[in-house]
């Protein structure tokens, strides 16, 4: 009895190890897009972070983006506040920013309580540049909307009905600009 005894005990880390192998081989591998869906964070500015930084998606990325999302990750930054967001063109506005720059792609018009020269993420456009003022631009604190961006299209289809006006856009301030 005891050497049986002592067999079984002998036994148990084969078991242990057999057990791993089971629970190895039913974990899908790394490159499984549903195994990588289930690891990404919830919120989704980490998880637009978490898939350029970590899993390298877009390596051609300029570098003020990358770097931007480096931050969101090393600082935790979710977007859990909401914004206005409505687009402005050529057709409809001028072609200067109020600091004196080109309007492009990439950049928007901010209420006054986000700083120029701050860089945010709205998920309806992702990262943008606040190069611009306007007396329009401004929160709807009464709808929950702690900001307003007017974001600059090279058309907005439409203008004057405004077309690309959305209501309660998640957003998050990355780099804050100088006041
Ligand atoms: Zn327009």
């Amino acid at each position: 009895m005891r050497t049986l005894l002592m067999m079984a005990l002998a036994a148990t880390p084969l078991v242990a190890v057999a057990d791993e192998q089971i629970a190895m081989n039913v974990t899908p591998p790394p490159g499984d897009p549903l195994a990588r869906a289930a690891a990404l964070p919830t919120d989704p500015l980490q998880r637009i972070a978490y898939r350029a930084v970590v899993l390298k998606e877009w390596p051609d990325a300029p570098k003020w983006k990358l770097d931007a999302y480096q931050r969101v990750l090393d600082e935790g930054i979710t977007s859990k506040n909401v914004a206005r967001r409505t687009t402005y063109c050529p057709h409809c506005s001028g072609l200067r920013c109020a600091d004196g720059s080109h309007v492009r792609s990439g950049i928007c018009a901010a209420s006054k309580n986000i700083p120029m020269h701050s860089i945010i993420w709205l998920a309806s456009d992702g990262l943008l540049k606040v190069t611009d003022r306007g007396g329009a631009v401004r929160p709807h604190p009464k709808q929950g909307e702690a900001a307003h961006f007017d974001v600059w299209k090279r058309s907005c289809h439409g203008c004057s009905t405004g077309p690309g006006t959305l209501k309660r856009v998640p957003f998050a301030v990355i780099f804050l600009g100088r006041k």
